[in-house]
């Protein structure tokens, strides 16, 4: 079922109108009156809709039912990434949202390569797969920021950066309970040695993540899998929130 992420879409129940890019898309399925769709709201509610009306402009629906499914994670996951080339940004957002990371920060450190914010983009990406993947949250996507800015923000506690050339912490030996966290993973090029020092003095755990060094974009979205397996619900069931 078409699942579709309507900001408001409470706020005139039962019905629901529905205006721009969630228009094409219902357009493009060629969606008439009597489909059925699935809405979510900025709330976190989910609302059954029956197409009423489908017109150039607008579309109307009734709401059948609302309901408040379970299915974000329990841990407040903040992944910073550095600005990655090309589409691997785009992946990166795509597959962290899957996840189930609650909010992306992009940041700019010596090494990176990639250029160009593309935030507006990402932000659509995001929405496509939190309606995709059952979401009741699209995650925030911050501008980029200087390393330095990013790492003195007022982070939780629980701060993480993932740097292959660590040899006495493994990502394993993080505490095993948190319900928030940061996680900090660098460019293609990798982090300068005082970018690294500059984390550990912010407060900022360093972690090897595996024995082999991954790819930029692959560290980003293991890393994420990581701490959502670890403190989140990944690997995990839901008895009220299973989507289909
Ligand atoms: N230093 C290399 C590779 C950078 S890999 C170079 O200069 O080419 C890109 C990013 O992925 C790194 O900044 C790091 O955050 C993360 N990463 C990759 N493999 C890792 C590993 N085995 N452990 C921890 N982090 C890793």
């Amino acid at each position: 079922m078409l699942r579709l992420f309507l900001p408001g879409a409470g706020a005139e129940a039962p019905r629901v109108r529905i205006a721009g890019a969630p228009l094409r898309h219902l357009r493009t399925l060629r969606l008439g009156p009597g489909a059925r769709l699935l809405v979510f709201d900025e709330r976190g509610d989910e609302h059954e809709v029956e197409l009423a009306r489908v017109a150039e402009r607008t579309a109307e629906g009734v709401i059948l039912s609302t309901r408040r499914p379970e299915r974000e994670s329990p841990l407040d996951l903040v992944l910073a990434t550095a600005l990655l080339k090309g589409d691997r940004m785009d992946l990166v957002v795509e597959k962290a949202t899957e996840l189930g990371v609650r909010r992306i920060a992009p940041f700019v450190s010596r090494h990176v390569v990639g250029r160009g914010a593309r935030v507006e983009r990402w932000r659509r990406i995001a929405a496509a797969a939190a309606e995709q993947s059952g979401r009741t949250r699209v995650p925030a996507v911050d501008a980029p920021v200087p390393l330095a800015t990013l790492l003195r923000a007022a982070w939780p506690p629980l701060r993480v950066l993932a740097w292959e050339g660590e040899r006495a912490t493994a990502f394993d030996a993080l505490p095993p309970a948190a319900t928030a966290a940061i996680a900090v993973v660098g460019p293609e090029g990798g982090f300068a040695a005082e970018e690294v020092a500059a984390a550990r003095d912010a407060g900022f755990a360093i972690v090897a993540l595996a024995p082999r060094i991954l790819r930029a974009e692959t560290a980003a979205i293991v890393t994420a899998a990581l701490c959502l397996h670890r403190w989140g619900d990944v690997g995990r069931l839901s008895s009220t929130g299973r989507l289909g």
